[in-house]
């Protein structure tokens, strides 16, 4: 039986079976002979590159249709370059761009991402997500990916979600309950002791943060976890992130409320929570910056709130520093000098600084910021011990 040609090859009208093919180039040159000695090096070249024989008019078309391509993809190559030449490279471009706004080269690099609408099935509830997080990409291929709403474990299918609630045992947090109120409850969990909780957290939140840059290292940072309580468990709310020591006396890291948690004063109830170990452990905090938009928005309210109402519980008469006031709140003096600033308190006169408060003014304020929906945190109702890395056996030791 004879064996099929390798491959085919047409000339003319007729059908040439290519007997061995080798690598010959086939000059796109002139020669010097004119158009016959032209042809004659087509035929030949022809001739070697596929061990053919072929009529002239058939090589002359060959040839043309040759050199036409490597004129064409050589003239293309020019213009590549000079068109590269006269563009700037993109990542510098972006990288001047966001340093402009105080921003990340790696954040803006991830910003340029496409920003597909995509959703994620969290427990009961269907959510639109805002930002492309690091999950697999083949997540990305289908409409939704399911995450289990205790452990933070992402799945591709429904089917697969469904095997992991069967064997997921998990039905609250791996920390320690330091906070309860109702049914609110705030745990405490450790990024070193629960690694792999704590990155699954940051993955979920990089889908509705888009400043949320702490991925891998996650364990210099305790995590706050607020969950709302029902006979199924205890259901992931929000959460905040701190560094177990900080410097700059950063109180949170970063703090997300989830999307279908959101409008119910819960943001308000976590910053407030922050400040509140602050207060406990003796010492005054900020968040880390940049803040998100929301962010933002979220502690300037709190500020406002928070500077307002103290101001209007003050007797008159009784002198107070920024400093007073940044020990009773936790808030930093650059914060509450900003928050004052802003609402228009903080007076200059002859080369002082000093306060303008006027009691009906601030009332009106606060009534305009106070929500309907605000819970207030109970300060007793925290169990907490403040995190050290002196351990047991080290005070033993003492
Ligand atoms: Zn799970």
């Amino acid at each position: 039986m004879p064996r099929k040609p390798r491959h085919s090859i047409i000339i003319g009208h007729t059908v040439a079976k290519v007997i061995n093919k080798k690598s010959t180039k086939i000059s796109t040159s002139k020669p010097a002979g004119g158009k016959k000695q032209l042809l004659d090096t087509t035929l030949k070249a022809i001739k070697t590159h596929y061990h053919l024989s072929v009529d002239k008019s058939s090589a002359r078309a060959i040839r043309g249709k040759l050199v036409k391509k490597v004129k064409k993809s050589v003239e293309l190559k020019k213009q590549q370059q000079k068109y590269l030449k006269t563009q700037p490279n993109p990542i510098d471009s972006l990288r001047y761009e966001f340093a402009c706004k105080n921003l990340t080269l790696s954040h803006a690099l991830e910003s340029t991402k496409e920003n597909k609408q995509h959703k994620i099935q969290f427990g009961n509830y269907l959510i639109d997500t805002w930002f492309m997080s690091p999950y697999p990409p083949d997540f990305y291929t289908q409409s939704k990916f399911f995450i289990c709403e205790f452990c933070f474990t992402s799945m591709k299918t429904a089917s697969m979600a469904k095997r992991h609630s069967n064997k997921c045992f998990v039905k609250c947090p791996p920390g320690d309950e330091i906070y309860r109120q109702g049914k609110i409850s705030i745990f405490e969990v450790d990024g070193h002791k629960n690694k792999m909780y704590c990155l699954n957290l940051c993955l979920l939140t990089k889908l509705f943060l888009d400043h949320k840059t702490l991925f891998y290292d996650v364990e210099p940072f305790l995590f706050y976890i607020m969950t709302e309580t029902d006979q199924n468990g205890c259901h992931f709310v929000g959460y905040f992130s701190k560094e177990k020591k900080s410097t700059q006396n950063f109180n949170v890291s970063c703090i997300l409320i989830l999307p279908t948690y959101q409008r119910k004063g819960y943001g308000q109830y976590l910053i407030d929570f922050s400040y509140l170990l602050t207060r406990y452990e003796n010492k005054i905090g900020t968040p880390e910056k940049p803040l998100s938009a929301l962010g933002l928005l979220g502690y300037q309210k709190y500020w406002n709130y928070t500077i307002l109402k103290h101001l209007s519980l003050k007797t008159s008469g009784k002198h107070e520093s920024i400093n007073d006031i940044s020990i009773k709140t936790g808030m930093t003096p650059d914060d509450i000098i900003a928050t004052l600033q802003r609402n228009n308190l903080l007076v200059f006169n002859n080369g002082q600084y000093g306060l303008h408060i006027n009691k009906q003014e601030i009332k009106q304020k606060i009534a305009n910021i106070v929500s309907k929906k605000q819970i207030k945190i109970e300060p007793r109702k925290l169990k907490w011990t403040p995190y050290t890395d002196v351990s047991i056996l080290d005070i033993m030791l003492l």
